[in-house]
Parts: C-alpha cells; sequence; structure tokens
C-alpha cells in the first residue's frame, strides 16, 4: 500500500449541521491527516467546473443548485491508501443504501444531499485536488 491523498468535501447540508468537527474525527481515527483543509461558499461556475464529469447527468443541475446552496469544507486527506479508506469511510452514495456506521448512513439525508464528497481514483484525486488546492497550501507531516 502507498501513502496517497485524495480530496474530500463536506457538504452544505452537513455544514449546515454543525458536523464538521464529527466528520473530521472519523478521518483522523482512521489513519487520515487532513493536510490541506479551507471553508468556502463555490459560486456556480466553480461547482459546474467540479463537477463537469456528470454534466450530461439528469442530477446535475440539482446537484449544482445544491451545492451552491451554503459553504462547504474542502479538505486533502493523506494516509495509507487514502483514496478508498475514504471512500469506505463515507459509504455508498445513497445514505439509506450506505453500511451503518458510515458517514453517509449517519450525516446523509438523501441521495443528493448526502454530506460528502472524496475522489474515486488517483487520477481524480489529483485533478481535484489541483483545483482547490495550490500545492504549496498542502502540509504533509
Ligand atoms: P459519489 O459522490 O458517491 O462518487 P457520483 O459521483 O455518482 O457519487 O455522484 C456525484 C454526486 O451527485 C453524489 O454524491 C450526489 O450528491 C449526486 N447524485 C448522484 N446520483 C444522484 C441521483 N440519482 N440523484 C440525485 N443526485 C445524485
Ligand atoms: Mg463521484
Amino acid at each position: 500500500m502507498a501513502v496517497e491523498r485524495t480530496l474530500s468535501i463536506i457538504k452544505p447540508d452537513a455544514v449546515a449541521k454543525n458536523v464538521i468537527g464529527q466528520i473530521y474525527t472519523r478521518f483522523e481515527s482512521n489513519g487520515l491527516k487532513i493536510v490541506a483543509s479551507r471553508m468556502k461558499w463555490l459560486s456556480q461556475h466553480e461547482a459546474e467546473a467540479f463537477y463537469a464529469v456528470h454534466k450530461e447527468r439528469p442530477f446535475f443541475k440539482d446537484l449544482v443548485k445544491y451545492m451552491i446552496s451554503g459553504p462547504v469544507q474542502i479538505q486533502v486527506l493523506e494516509g495509507e491508501n487514502a483514496i478508498m479508506k475514504n471512500r469506505e469511510l463515507m459509504g455508498a452514495t445513497d445514505p439509506a443504501k450506505a453500511e451503518k456506521g458510515t458517514i453517509r448512513a449517519e450525516f446523509g439525508k438523501s441521495i443528493e444531499a448526502n454530506a460528502v464528497h472524496g475522489s474515486d481514483s488517483p487520477e481524480t484525486a489529483a485533478t481535484e485536488i489541483a483545483f482547490f488546492f495550490p500545492r504549496m497550501d498542502i502540509y504533509s507531516r
């Protein structure tokens, strides 16, 4: 296994629920270090660009609207197998189908408002991290 970095976003519904700390604890207690972090209210243009891979999907417009409905908390997580580890901690896209104890099962509201985003491959992790963080703002330790 290799040390990897992945991009995580705590989405507007979870930020509004005041559970940033509880979600950060999940990362930290499962071997993922927060090596960069910022809160940001995305513009429509930014949300559309971030989710560009989904632009042909029927839910794209609503997804963008939801992602700009309030501030999000964005972080880079680093650790062994970080990309898949984070996806495991998140659970399935639909909170109703996510395994008990996962972040989405516990904090997600719906298939759209599902509390967190996580990169799904080394390629998307690299692209998504670069989208939000210049290299100089990422602090490995
Ligand atoms: P994941 O976030 O688990 O990688 P996807 O990349 O497939 O899932 O979708 C991106 C985001 O789009 C999801 O996290 C969710 O917020 C939203 N989404 C996915 N599928 C649907 C759907 N069928 N209806 C509404 N929103 C959806
Ligand atoms: Mg995805």
